[in-house]
């Protein structure tokens, strides 16, 4: 099977062809920095981070870009009016997003533009929107875009403009607009803004959302890229209306592949910042969880499915983390040094093909953890593994850590202490107890631990 994914805008899998061999342009969301960044967002930043380590995995070269969204009605609002406190605060949010990236072991975008950095370029967009009549000024000097214009709006949702009328999916906040379906490219000054604002053509304010993200992608990206993604809540109205904009103003086609992960729940309900429950990566964090664990909580389910959020599950993923980590550490120890050849175990492809098929994780996982049982198995029993064997279940355990993280590499003891506890496990078969217990010690003394489980022996740090 060929690469496929699941394309939002044609609803359905499509094989992958990449616009250009040299490099896939990927353009995703980022935060919207007013408050700390939650498990709900970085689930689909996780996603994100899964496909672009696929797509280096499979050989492609990716150029990626992700906006940090640093102005809007919520950041206005926490700053209340005051524009050195509005810088104050998104300058600190968007520093503890980088960070708890870097935790998270996902790999940063090649440039992370902001919103208050390009509003030049946003302007100059909604000027030529207004020179061709899509966009009009109102009487409160807010700028709108006309949807009537549109004749193929609604090309992400299927929703026609006469349906749009009928459904309240559109806030109409804005009173003196020509029609409450039209949305805003540039809202004007209002005294609850303060001293937070922009000068334009059209007087003071500041862009709509929107518009924030047309110009950064088109800028960084060039007028027709790849790949572009967010949450299913970025559906509608943002990449809608991103959609809408972006191809009034440059008559191509903009993106490819659209494609969206589902929302992460807590108790049922979406995690969101406005209603308030959420956990931060640093409450993950105070309770322990590493990152590798958090990764594989969120990794593990198919990022089109609905995942609901708990503590236990990242206790549950301590364990899976560890099997991982002791098998690596095994296969490690008993390599032999003088690498010839290796092969791939045979579930390597099948890990693959669940990949291949719109990342499939729940089924490439299946298949991996099938292989760690069975390599265990053969490891306990002492069954003859070739070094080339050997080698090739290295090798897969890089290649999963590759696109998924899940290796705690840090944790990974020196070579006497797997001599040690390969020559411990000499003594505990022939039930040599003392014995096995006295090297159990001097482990100990070198700053590991020793845990015999289901698996085998597994190596900790002593903490
Ligand atoms: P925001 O900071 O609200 O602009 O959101 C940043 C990204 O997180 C966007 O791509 C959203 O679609 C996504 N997002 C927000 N809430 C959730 C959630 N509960 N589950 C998954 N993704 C989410
Ligand atoms: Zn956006």
């Amino acid at each position: 099977m060929s690469l496929q994914f699941y394309n939002t805008i044609t609803h359905r899998k499509e094989k992958f062809n990449p616009i250009s061999d040299e490099i896939v342009k990927i353009y995703t969301c980022g935060p919207t920095v007013y408050n700390s960044a939650h498990i709900g967002n970085f689930r689909t930043f996780l996603f994100e981070d899964l496909l672009k380590r696929y797509l280096i995995y499979k050989g492609y070269n990716v150029y990626h870009v992700m906006n940090i969204t640093d102005v809007d009605d919520k950041t206005i609002k926490r700053a209340k009016k005051d524009k050195k406190l509005f810088e104050k605060l998104t300058s600190k949010y968007s520093a503890l997003f980088m960070k708890d990236i870097e935790f998270l072991k996902i790999i940063p975008a090649d440039i992370y533009p902001r919103a208050t950095d390009h509003i030049e370029e946003m302007i100059q967009m909604i000027a030529n929107l207004e020179k061709d009549g899509i966009a009009y000024l109102s009487k409160d000097n807010s700028v709108y875009f006309r949807l009537s214009k549109d004749k193929d709006y609604g090309r992400l949702t299927n929703l026609n403009l006469s349906e749009l009328k009928s459904t309240d999916r559109v806030i109409n906040d804005e009173y003196s607009k020509d029609n409450p379906q039209d949305f805003s490219l540039w809202k004007s000054w209002d005294s609850e803004d303060g001293d937070i604002f922009w000068d334009s053509p059209w007087g003071r304010g500041r862009p709509g959302w929107h518009i924030e993200c047309s110009a950064m992608s088109i800028k960084y990206l060039g007028e027709h890229f790849d790949i572009h993604c967010g949450g299913v809540d970025n559906i509608f109205p943002h990449h809608e209306n991103e959609l809408a904009q972006s191809i009034s103003v440059t008559n191509k086609q903009f993106v490819n592949y659209w494609m969206h992960s589902e929302h992460l729940q807590l108790k049922g309900d979406k995690m969101s910042k406005t209603q308030g429950n959420f956990y931060t990566i640093s409450d993950l964090i105070s309770k322990g969880f590493l990152a590798e664990e958090i990764r594989f909580v969120i990794l593990s389910a198919h990022y089109r499915t609905k995942l609901t959020f708990s503590i236990e599950q990242c206790s549950e993923a301590r364990s899976a983390i560890q099997r991982i980590t002791s098998l690596y550490n095994r296969l490690i120890n008993i390599a032999n040094r003088n690498l010839s050849k290796f092969k791939l175990p045979s579930e390597y492809q099948d890990f693959i093909t669940a990949l291949d098929n719109d990342l499939d994780t729940p089924k490439a996982l299946a298949v991996f953890f099938k292989w760690i049982r069975s390599i265990n198995t053969k490891l306990n029993n002492d069954h003859d593994m070739n070094n080339g064997e050997i080698y090739g279940g290295i090798e897969f355990l890089n290649i999963v850590d590759n696109v998924f993280g899940f290796l705690i590499k840090e944790n990974f003891a020196p070579q006497e202490v797997h001599s040690l506890t390969v020559e411990r496990e000499k003594y505990r078969r022939t039930g040599d107890w003392e014995a096995a217990d006295q090297i159990r010690h001097k482990i100990y003394e070198l700053g590991w631990i020793v845990e015999d489980g289901s698996d085998g022996p597994n190596i900790k740090p002593k903490k």
